[in-house]
Parts: C-alpha cells; structure tokens; sequence
C-alpha cells in the first residue's frame, strides 16, 4: 500500500495552509505555519519564483487536496475516474469521495488525531466496517455502516489513547458517535459543506481533463 511519507509541515508550507497532518503540534504554537518566519513556501530562493500561472494554479489545487486526504496520484486519478461517472458535479463528486475514505471518517469524528494515524490503526487491524475487519484506508463508506474497534483490550487500548479528551472533539453531523463503545454511524453521505478545505474544485476537474 502506497502513502505519502516526508516531512509534513513542509506540505502545509508549500501549499500556504494548515492541511492538520501531525495531531496535537497542529493545533499548537508549535506549528510552523503559527510563525511568521515559517510560514513560507520550503525551498532557496522562493523570492526568485514568478507569478503563477494558469497551469500552476491548477497543480496546486490538486497537490493542496491530495496532501489533505494523503493519497498518491494513482489513487487520486482512480477516485476522479469515479467521480466522471457521477451524477453530480465532478468536482463535489470527487471530494465527496474523497471524504468518504475510512480514514478520513475516523478523523472527523474525532476518534483519531491525524488521518496518519487512522490508517495506521486501519492497516493493524483495529477497524471494524459492519463487524468485518477492514484494513483498507481507501474503503468508501456507505450510509447506514456501522465503523467500530476490534474486541480486544490491545486494539481498545489503542482506540481509548487516541480518544483522548472526549470534550474537545466535535464530529461532523452526517456521523453519529459514540465515544464509549467507540462506534461511528454514517447517518448519510457527506455533501460539499462538509468539506473543510478551502479549494477550488472546478480548477481541479480542468487540471485532470487536460
Ligand atoms: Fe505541521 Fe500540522 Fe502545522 Fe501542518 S498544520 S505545518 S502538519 S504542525
């Protein structure tokens, strides 16, 4: 399985926003992106660099998104394939996809710290779809499904030390969460409010049908 490796804050710096990559450092003042000497793109001589042009509007919309939900290329042109073939609009189409990834919903419902560590605990088998053990982070979820933690103490252990402070975490309203069992209801399918990222979806659709 593929995944995007690398030092991350450089991925937040590069794409001139918080993509929240590294869990608690990302909500404190320890996150680079908080300083003012920091908070500029990775590299020598960025002074150097011209404008942007229309082409490299277009790449950054995609690369923002794709280091968001950390998925490669290859993965991210399979889900826009699917997302051609939608009803919908292509753009909301391919990020209302993107959100339904396993491990993206994991960290909306404030189970997880970081999406990194959602597929970590996918990848070990911690995950539970429907009772069915799932080890895939690309799984799309379904309204209705059921996402809940293997029944043993290691597995639970895990899922409790991520919890952490139930309080400080609000999980989006198209899943129902219970912090005690833990279990995630997918209520119904996320729509384009629900995605937290500010982008331009459209210019993502032109990049990819080039
Ligand atoms: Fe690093 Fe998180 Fe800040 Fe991004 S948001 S720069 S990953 S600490």
């Amino acid at each position: 399985m593929g995944r995007l490796l690398g030092p991350a804050c450089r991925n937040c710096r590069r794409e001139g926003i918080k993509l929240m990559l590294k869990s608690i450092r990302c909500e404190t003042a320890k996150c680079p992106m908080e300083k003012e000497y920091r908070n500029n793109p990775p590299g020598m001589h960025m002074w150097r660099r011209g404008k942007e042009k229309a082409y490299g509007i277009r790449l950054r919309e995609k690369q923002k998104v794709k280091r968001y939900y950390g998925v490669l290329e290859k993965q991210f042109r399979r889900i826009f394939r699917l997302a051609e073939r939608a009803r919908a609009n292509t753009g909301v189409a391919l990020l209302c996809l993107l959100e339904r990834r396993l491990d993206n919903v994991l960290y909306k419902a404030g189970m997880m710290g970081s999406r990194r560590t959602a597929r970590q605990a996918i990848v070990h088998g911690h995950i539970r779809v429907n009772g069915h053990r799932v080890d895939r982070p690309s799984y799309l979820v379904q309204t209705g499904e059921r996402v809940g933690v293997r029944e043993s103490e290691k597995s639970m252990k895990f899922i409790r030390e991520q919890i952490g402070d139930e309080g400080a975490r609000s999980p989006q309203s198209w899943l129902q969460v219970d912090f005690k069992k833990p279990e995630i209801v997918v209520m119904t399918l996320p729509t384009r409010d629900d995605v937290q990222i500010p982008v331009e979806e459209q210019l993502i659709v032109e990049f990819c049908s080039r």
